[in-house]
């Protein structure tokens, strides 16, 4: 079976072509700047990079994958016909969508009300389903949401202490993200502890540009660190993490900008960039701070020592715990970070191999705790489209069996 994966974003759309029957990557690229000046659509198979002309709205950008995928010469299928189904990626499900669905005309618009929620995103993708729905009309479509393996947390986890009423009213509550890489990774530690998913229970610290935290019990995600936006949460790249909010209103009268403003700051001109002044990069900062500069090992500090308390509190949360698990471009990358976040934890049985933690390698499972340490230490490269793409492999099964 083969799947197209979809990511669209407002002015992107970022695909992958999957091989089921084997779980491998036949194919993938990305549509960038749509619409814009120059767009570009970049296309990898066999260890080969092309770059194209793209696309000037988001249905041409289908079109034109489509045909670069059965391009004659350089293709990596023969028809269209060779794709079984296509998963697109949904950032919000709000609390609409607890798992991954198959896609009609009212699931389309319901992702679309669910915009304002998620204003960048679920427009985007909601444009990617219709784009695909036009090209390819008789294809089985499914959306995965980031939002959904959070469904499970319980109302005192993703409750704000609002008014009740409020709540009720326009839905503020707790809704988090990364769904499908904290999945992904859980079913991948039970796989390597030959445990059932449904009896493992860990801390799973998705940490690259955006980051969050996830406490799983018994499989299921029980709370999480990003909130009703992903702005709520650990220090990230660009983000501000969790905040005073009268720090919002503080800086409206002193800057005189509108909240809209001050959001959008904490959004994209803080965490690491914003404390470094030197780089919303991981490995930018950490070069700078190893040269001396001092605001970079600060950015750092902030943000080992708000992933810390985070799974500092899940551990009291879960109170027995198999594993704490780093993925993402900075937990699957960066031994420095991991060593930070887990410094003097032995107390709480958390013990990090400094060894294994400097010597792992890239790319791979790797288990970095020292032999006496109570919890173990993973590190589990996520893989968020093989995730999608086995969602979408069971819809279009069910699909099937149900004809
Ligand atoms: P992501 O959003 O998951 O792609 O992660 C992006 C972050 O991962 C950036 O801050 C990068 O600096 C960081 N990152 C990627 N590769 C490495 C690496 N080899 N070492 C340290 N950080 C890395």
């Amino acid at each position: 079976m083969k799947i197209l994966i979809i990511n669209a974003g407002s002015s992107s759309l970022k695909y992958q072509l999957l091989d089921m029957k084997t779980e491998t990557l036949i194919a993938k690229g990305n549509c960038e700047k749509i619409g814009l000046a120059d767009p570009v659509i970049s296309y990898k198979h066999d260890g080969k990079e092309d770059v194209f002309k793209g696309a000037k709205n988001h249905e041409e950008a289908i079109k034109k994958v489509l045909d670069i995928l059965v391009d004659k010469d350089n293709g990596v299928i023969k028809s269209f016909d060779e794709i079984d189904a296509i998963g697109h990626r949904v950032v919000m499900g709000g609390w609409i969508f607890k798992e991954s669905t198959l896609i009609d005309d009212k699931v389309i618009e319901q992702i679309e009300k669910l915009s304002e929620m998620a204003p960048l995103h679920n427009p985007a993708n909601a444009m990617g389903m219709r784009a695909c729905k036009k090209v390819m009309p008789n294809i089985p479509q499914v959306a995965i949401f980031d939002t959904a393996f959070h469904a499970t947390m319980p109302e005192k986890a993703y409750m704000y202490a609002i008014k009740y009423e409020d709540y009720e009213k326009y839905r503020i509550r707790r809704y988090g993200a990364h769904g499908t890489s904290h999945r992904y990774v859980v079913q991948e530690l039970a796989r390597v502890l030959n445990k059932d998913v449904k009896s493992v229970n860990a801390v799973t610290c998705h940490i690259g540009n955006g980051s969050s935290i996830t406490a799983i019990k018994n499989g299921e995600s029980v709370d999480t660190s990003m909130g009703l936006t992903p702005l709520q949460g650990v220090v990230m790249g660009t983000r501000s993490g969790d905040i005073d909010p009268s720090v919002v209103q503080f800086l409206c009268s002193h800057k005189n900008q509108t909240v809209d403003e001050v959001l959008n700051y904490l959004n994209k001109e803080c965490g690491l960039l914003g404390v470094s002044g030197v780089s919303s990069d991981h490995r930018e900062t950490t070069k700078a701070a190893v040269g001396g500069n001092k605001r970079a090992k600060l950015a750092l500090d902030l943000l080992a020592y708000s992933v810390k308390k985070y799974i500092g509190s899940y551990l009291a949360v879960l109170n027995g715990t198999d594993a704490i698990v780093f993925t993402g471009g900075i937990g699957e990358n960066s031994a420095e970070a991991r060593e930070q976040i887990l410094e003097n934890m032995e107390n709480l049985g958390v013990v990090l191999d400094k060894e294994k933690n400097n010597n792992f390698k890239r790319g791979q499972v790797e288990l970095i705790s020292a032999d006496n340490s109570k919890i173990k230490i993973y590190v589990i490269p996520t893989d968020e489209e093989l995730m999608m793409a086995r969602d979408t492999v069971q819809i279009v099964k069910k699909l099937k069996k149900s004809k």
